[in-house]
């Protein structure tokens, strides 16, 4: 593409310091008419750019495939995995339904995922988008408190997901957002005035449009909006919002108004079954009132469920079972070296007890394994150089706890 300078653009006629051209005759174009192009070209609906939509009721799968395809991904959760399937499931049949002339009209299902952090929140949502191949996007609450412009920052989350569709604004307009951390919005207390706190609350008020569903004015590139910018419009109606938060301290709230409900003979013998070691799973949209989120979000996030605490079994099992779980990654990994790596049940054993120790939780295993492992990555392959290829390792007990000293396991902590 040949470049001029000082000449007049063939399409908006303004005179401009440097000019593209790269057709035949003589037309000129300069840069802001090529980004206005691109951006006309990004906006189109996406059967006119030439892109097709997968998804469709027939291909749709059941909650119950959709379960089953989270089962090879995530570990345990599975009531969560039952209430994302059947939320996921019912919110797409909307999405794909024909119009129909009835009065009845399916209401959004965005989803509340209540659990300590590193449990698999963030996990579901992501192996739910790559199994319906619709575009996925993360974004954390607590930067969007941050933001001075509030407003600005929740449409940043649409931007990742126009991005992650290759600005095809159909097909984003079926993705999914993952807002993490929604807990660290709430307002904190329930009585407090507005004036006082008004950070959290509004940017809840600022989410409340975009999860029920409306037109947002979204920058192409992110950033703030400026006034000669072309903006995207993006439409929420049909975006799957599945919100994430830890919620610490809520089980005091749950205990609270189990309490308060035990009135009488028959409450009382209810309360005796209460499972106090878990008492997530009883959460109620009322607590999540009393923790700080305003009913009228609590409203917009109808589909409500919680995840377990992960237990020893559950983190050897992550580190085994999944289709991509760690240490079949380090076994590929060695494989392409030629080199046949097990793990004795033992080191595992001890690597999820360290874990536990140092409250690492499922998101420290990756560290742990990582530092294990790198002297053997990285001696391995130049040893087979030398010597020919070594044929096979197993990481035993001793070997783990010699790589794992308690500088590291405490750096580990540091860093989680
Ligand atoms: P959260 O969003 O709840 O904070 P993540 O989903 O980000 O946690 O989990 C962090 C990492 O820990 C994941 O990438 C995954 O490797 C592992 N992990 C956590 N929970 C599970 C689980 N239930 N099954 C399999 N892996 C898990």
């Amino acid at each position: 593409m040949a470049r001029r300078k000082e000449n007049i653009c063939s399409f908006c006629g303004r005179p401009m310091p440097e000019m593209f051209s790269g057709l035949d005759n003589d037309a000129l174009i300069c840069h802001e008419c090529i980004e206005a192009g691109h951006k006309m070209i990004a906006a189109m609906p996406q059967k006119a750019a030439g892109k097709s939509d997968t998804l469709s009721l027939s291909t749709l799968p059941t909650p119950q495939e959709i379960k089953d395809f989270l089962d090879l991904y995530v570990i345990g959760q599975d009531e969560a995995k039952r209430f994302l399937s059947v939320a996921v499931y019912n919110h797409y049949k909307r999405v794909l339904q024909e119009i129909s002339n009835d009065d009845v009209e399916i209401e959004k299902s965005n989803i509340l995922l209540v659990g300590s952090t590193g449990t698999g929140k963030t996990l579901l949502a992501r192996t739910i988008a790559k199994m319906l191949k619709v575009p996925f996007a993360i974004g954390d609450a607590t930067a969007l408190t941050q933001a001075g412009y509030v407003g600005e920052d929740v449409e940043s989350l649409l931007v990742r997901l126009l991005q992650d569709a290759d600005y095809d604004v159909q097909k984003a307009q079926r993705g999914i957002v993952f807002i993490d951390e929604i807990d660290k919005i709430a307002r904190k207390s329930e009585n407090v005035s507005i004036t006082r706190d008004v950070s959290g609350e509004g940017v809840q008020q600022s989410l409340l449009k975009m999860l029920e569903g409306s037109i947002v004015n979204v920058p192409p590139q992110g950033g703030r909006k400026h006034p000669e910018q072309e903006l995207i419009h993006v439409d929420t109606k049909n975006i799957l919002f599945i919100c994430g938060g830890a919620f610490d301290g809520i089980e005091r709230k749950i205990s609270q108004r189990l309490n308060t409900q035990t009135v009488g003979f028959a409450a009382q013998q209810q309360a005796a079954q209460v499972d106090k070691n878990n008492l997530l799973q009883y959460i109620a949209p009322q607590d999540l009132k009393s923790y700080g989120l305003i009913p009228e979000i609590i409203g917009r996030l109808p589909v409500l469920t919680y995840l377990q605490p992960l237990n020893k079994e559950a983190l050897l099992n992550i580190l085994t079972q999944p289709k991509n779980a760690l240490t079949k990654q380090y076994k590929k990994l060695m494989a392409m070296d030629g080199v046949s790596l097990s793990f004795e049940d033992d080191a595992l054993e001890f690597i999820v007890d360290k874990a536990l120790e140092y409250k690492l939780g499922a998101r420290g295993l990756r560290g742990l394994m990582e530092t294990i492992m790198t002297d053997l990555m990285f001696e391995l392959p130049s040893k087979k150089k030398k010597q020919g290829a070594q044929q096979s390792f197993t990481i035993t007990r001793q070997y783990a706890e010699q790589k794992l000293s308690k500088d590291r396991l405490v750096q580990l902590k540091n860093a989680v």
